[in-house]
């Protein structure tokens, strides 16, 4: 009979912080620059440069530790994480060893209406690589533009069982952190990434088998193939008698197949010591209580009162609360009413189960019957924006046609007033 096995997966999400600076210099963080334009001769590597730790990228850290129930360290430092790369001028990474910024955390992850308890170990600051491009003829160039981004590192325990976990886990971690601002979580440009680490054991088994690590996934969808992949590839491994290696593996989108990278070092072979140049970090009792302070409801926390306020389905409530484009809504009626100086009035022009014409004609009416006159009607692709305005723009109309989005109205409405 085939042996039952059981996949553990931990994840290392990493998301680049929302800072107008790097980590340790004052070059921008901007996105699309000319090649080398954001460096200077902290990040270049240069010697006798001197780093200076940004503080707002202390805060981001702190308040993704609150967000996913972690401990934040009064006391954590920088270390050197030494390896060789092109791309590396230093020679090292400026990460942090021990002890990090946050520690033991967790996350609930619901799959197919079953909730697990997710372990987060710790969440450590660090600078990114620049990046090599390879070009034509064998030429190599070196764009140092990234190296210095500040990231964080959120390293789960082993406590995924499937591909689906995986990505449901990682989604939950864009929803927070892109909400509360600690990342654009923009996984196309790189913001938001993560690396797999898969084994398989037999059922019942306590102990690990034997680690592969998965680089650079980013997207939820690869995270879900690439897992589902790496899951059955051990299990045929094992089953041929074959013995599996600890290695890095990358995914191939178009293939739908890991391929290995190289052996997978351990964490001593970095050499980790800590950085003479940085002094330790310290959030004081203080600092921590002002920044948990400003903290607002986050978003898995506001789909289970809008569960209880409007009657919704957990689903419902989720779609709203986590969704991109639910949260586009959120950002744009916020951002109106911070402009509310500007505005005399949001309407929400609802009909709940008809087309946009059709809501869109009822709030030209009713709005003509309060003697305003509509002068412009779009329907610009991106409907959550003003479809409606009239000849002075001071009326925003919102055009909601589903359940969800006239819990959102309401909801947002009630927080404006
Ligand atoms: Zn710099």
């Amino acid at each position: 009979m085939a042996t039952a096995y059981e996949a553990v997966i931990g994840l290392e999400v990493h998301a680049q912080l929302q800072t107008a600076s790097k980590l340790l210099c004052s070059c921008s963080t901007k996105f699309g620059a000319e090649p080398n334009e954001n460096v200077c001769e902290g990040c270049a590597g240069l010697p006798g440069s001197l780093p200076r730790l940004n503080e707002k990228a202390v805060e981001l850290a702190a308040k993704a530790g609150f967000a996913l129930n972690c401990t934040v360290n009064e006391y954590s430092i920088f270390s050197r994480k030494s390896y060789f790369y092109p791309d590396l001028p230093d020679g090292y990474q400026n990460s942090q060893f021990t002890p990090p910024i946050c520690v033991h955390g967790y996350l609930d992850v619901t799959v197919n209406d079953r909730t697990r308890r997710i372990g987060i170990t710790r969440i450590h600051l660090e600078d990114d690589a620049g990046k090599c491009v390879h070009g034509q003829a064998g030429v190599t160039l070196v764009d140092l533009n990234r190296a210095g981004m500040p990231l964080i590192e959120i390293v789960s325990e082993p406590d995924m069982r499937s591909a689906e976990e995986a990505a449901a886990y990682m989604r939950h971690i864009h929803t927070v952190l892109v909400y509360l601002g600690v990342t654009d979580g923009n996984m196309e440009e790189g913001s938001l990434r993560c690396d797999a680490n898969v084994s398989i054991r037999p059922k019942g088994s306590e102990t690990f088998g034997t680690r592969v690590e998965i680089k650079n996934l980013n997207s939820f969808r690869h995270v879900r193939q690439a897992v589902d992949y790496e899951i059955e590839r051990q299990k045929a491994c094992l089953e041929d008698g074959e013995p599996l290696r600890q290695e890095t593996r990358l995914f191939d989108a178009a293939r739908q197949i890991t391929q290995a990278m190289r052996s997978k070092e351990d964490a001593h072979d970095y050499r980790y010591f800590p950085n003479p140049d940085l002094p330790p970090v310290i959030v004081t009792p203080e600092q921590a209580a002002a920044w948990r302070a400003e903290m607002p409801e986050l978003p898995h926390a506001r789909a289970a009162r809008f569960v209880k306020d409007y009657a919704l389905s957990g689903e419902e409530a989720g779609i709203m609360t986590q969704d991109a484009y639910c949260y586009r809504i959120r950002k744009y009626i916020g951002a109106y009413a911070f402009a509310m100086g500007g505005l005399d009035a949001i309407v929400f022009a609802a009909g709940v189960g008809e087309n946009d014409d059709a809501v869109r004609a009822k709030a030209t009416q009713g709005l003509e019957n309060f003697g305003i006159k509509m002068d412009h009607a779009r329907n610009n692709g991106n409907r959550n924006e003003c479809d409606l305005s009239t000849a002075d723009s001071k009326v925003k109309i919102f055009l909601i046609n589903t359940n969800e989005e006239l819990a959102i109205a309401r909801d947002t409405y009630k927080l404006c007033k």
